[in-house]
């Protein structure tokens, strides 16, 4: 392994404030790499498929919390259901209600977060804002016992524009705090706000970020 992970993730976490937590993104790095950084503290990780998240899980410590990024089918569900922390890239209610019912099932609550679509690129998934807003005004949410939603999360355009990226997170973290205030405001756990990834973590904390997911920079270019 010629890419130095410990040294990269030692780099990185020195750019963190106290309050911006450190998601290591691992998808299609192989154990070792995670098991670098693991012995380095690390102990939050995201992956944004089922099955290599599931393999990854089984050789594991069981100390890891597993952060799911990806777009998640709700036929996927039922495997991660049982360990996974957070699943950050919900994105319909028919997705939540069936992981509250998956939860429900090993006696669990699963935290999640919300995820926005402000990128321009029309292959994103997402709630676009007013999408997000009527799902939160319809209310079914409410009834899920078994689910807790801890925030939003959201990915910027990929482009080398500064601006645009800021101006997409300053539409997240505008929307979050509408509804933070109209719909959280008595609820401390919804507080989460997931952008920043290797290239615009810089901005995205510039914008409020609580949570930013890094993979390239800490475990380097990602063999497909
Ligand atoms: C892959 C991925 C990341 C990490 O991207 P890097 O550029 O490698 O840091 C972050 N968030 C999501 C949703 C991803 O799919």
């Amino acid at each position: 392994m010629d890419y130095d992970v410990r040294k990269h993730l030692i780099e990185v976490r020195n750019t963190l404030p106290e309050h911006v937590r450190l998601v290591a993104i691992s998808k299609y790095h192989p154990v070792e790499c995670i098991e670098i950084a693991y012995k380095e503290g690390q102990r939050v990780f995201g992956e944004s498929h089922e099955q290599e998240l599931s393999r990854k899980y089984e050789c594991l410590p069981k100390d890891i919390e597993w952060h799911f990024i990806g777009h998640l089918q709700t036929n996927k569900v039922k495997y991660i259901a049982p360990y996974i922390s957070m699943i950050e890239s919900v994105d319909s209610l028919k997705l939540l209600k069936e992981i509250n019912k998956h939860a429900e099932k090993h006696g669990r609550v699963i935290d999640v977060l919300l995820e926005l679509h402000i990128a321009e690129e029309a292959t994103k998934f997402g709630f676009t804002p007013d999408a997000c807003r009527k799902f939160l005004d319809d209310g079914e949410w409410r009834d899920l016992r078994n689910v807790r939603i801890c925030g939003l999360m959201a990915m910027a355009s990929f482009v080398d524009d500064n601006e645009r990226i800021r101006s997409e997170f300053s539409v997240a973290e505008a929307l979050f705090h509408e509804i933070k205030e109209k719909y959280f405001a008595a609820d401390d756990a919804f507080c989460e706000r997931s952008w920043g990834m290797s290239d615009d973590y810089m901005i995205a904390m510039e914008c409020g970020s609580t949570m930013v997911r890094i993979g390239t920079t800490i475990f380097g270019p990602r063999v497909y």
